[in-house]
């Protein structure tokens, strides 16, 4: 492993932090309410016609939802997919969000990344993100003509409220010609301050496309130990972390290898090292479910990540039999069926970023599409 340094933002000896810049947030001349419309409020019995048209849909989460619960998860399915087509509207779906989001009223689904890159391909008018605020930013910053809705505005994450733009224009005055990678949990402004973005599969790849011996590559100080684990480049990190994944230790999963030695143990970079080298695999969330898709019939599979993404990966490998580790993300649970029928209803909550910071920080992201290609 190469040396590793965890920047701060404490300024040192003698050199004032510089105020923050103040930018005024541009709103489109009228809310996305009145612009669209609020729509009244369907009926939500489960009736005999509801239970009908969700029965292909219950299938697909029978073996994590009980029968008992599904009436009422059904009328808001139905209310949901009845009012994407009224809206014009899709719902992108991360690998955390619960079965009955997952399986039943996502048009897309993936990792934050993959769930963005589709967005722009879609014809719809309104994007409904089921995930947390950085990738609803996301989303707008590749698709700026379209209407984003989050259906629960606090839904943060504790990487990307681990720094702000005004920590990186600090590393940049503290690491002059350094080249900054941020993490794409990161909100659009923190985006729109770094040469390029990376997420968990392409970090590696993304840090040493500059081709120099020091690069910055933040807020993720566990990814970017793992960067480092798998580089030459000595990387400056900051010392955010996934409140989900550094919470799993490397103890807890040596405890399911002594229960049984054939089990095979996939990890989130995200996690902390102990937790990365007492695993087999390490990989984002998109590479991880391939992993599953490979292992062998009747193989036991230890995924350690967030719950639901065990729930959600279940249906697409049957032939394994799942250890569920898991941690619950509270911000992601934020999202839930009525939050959803309340934004398609409502229009609400719209995520709008600054037209300038939009383009700088799609800028970032762009840079690393074509890197990837
Ligand atoms: S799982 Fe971790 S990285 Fe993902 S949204 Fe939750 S806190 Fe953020």
């Amino acid at each position: 492993m190469t040396e590793m340094v965890v920047a701060t933002n404490e300024a040192p000896t003698g050199e004032a932090r510089a105020a923050p810049r103040r930018r005024r947030r541009a709103a489109p001349a009228k809310t996305a309410a009145e612009r669209f419309g609020v729509l009244p409020r369907p009926s939500l019995e489960y009736t005999p016609e509801v239970a009908a048209a969700t029965a292909h849909l219950y299938e697909k989460v029978a073996h994590v939802i009980p029968a008992i619960e599904w009436p009422f998860h059904a009328p808001y399915v139905k209310a949901i997919n009845d009012l994407k087509k009224v809206r014009n509207a899709v719902i992108l779906a991360h690998n955390y969000m619960t079965p009955e989001i997952y399986h039943c009223v996502a048009d897309v689904v993936g990792d934050s990344l993959q769930l963005a890159r589709l967005a722009e391909k879609t014809d719809a008018d309104i994007i409904v993100q089921g995930g947390v605020h950085f990738m609803a930013e996301t989303s707008k910053v590749l698709s700026p003509e379209k209407t984003v809705l989050i259906p629960d505005g606090k839904a943060g994450c504790s990487l990307a409220a681990s720094i702000t733009a005004e920590d990186v224009r600090l590393l940049r005055r503290r690491f002059p010609g350094v080249p900054i990678v941020a993490y794409v949990n990161t909100s659009a402004e923190v985006k729109a301050e770094v040469d390029i973005t990376c997420t968990s599969s392409n970090a590696v790849e993304v840090v040493e496309s500059f081709g120099v011996d020091r690069v910055i590559c933040l807020p993720d100080q566990y990814l970017a130990r793992w960067v480092a684990a798998n580089s030459k480049v000595k990387i400056i990190t900051w010392k955010g972390s996934c409140e989900v994944h550094e919470r799993f230790t490397g103890e807890e999963l040596q405890a399911y290898r002594d229960a049984d030695p054939s089990v095979r143990i996939i990890a989130h970079p995200e996690c902390p090292p102990d937790v990365i080298a007492a695993s087999d695999f390490a990989g984002s969330t998109a590479k991880m479910i391939d992993f599953v898709k490979h292992v062998p019939a009747g193989g036991r599979v230890v995924l350690v990540t967030e719950c639901s993404m065990a729930d959600n990966v279940a249906s697409e490998a049957p032939q394994v039999e799942f250890v569920r580790p898991c941690n619950l993300c509270p911000h992601m649970k934020r999202i839930t069926l009525p939050k959803i029928l309340d934004a398609l209803l409502e229009m609400k909550e719209e995520v709008v970023v600054d037209a300038e910071v939009a383009a700088r920080a799609r800028r970032a992201v762009e840079r690393m599409i074509h890197l990837k290609n």
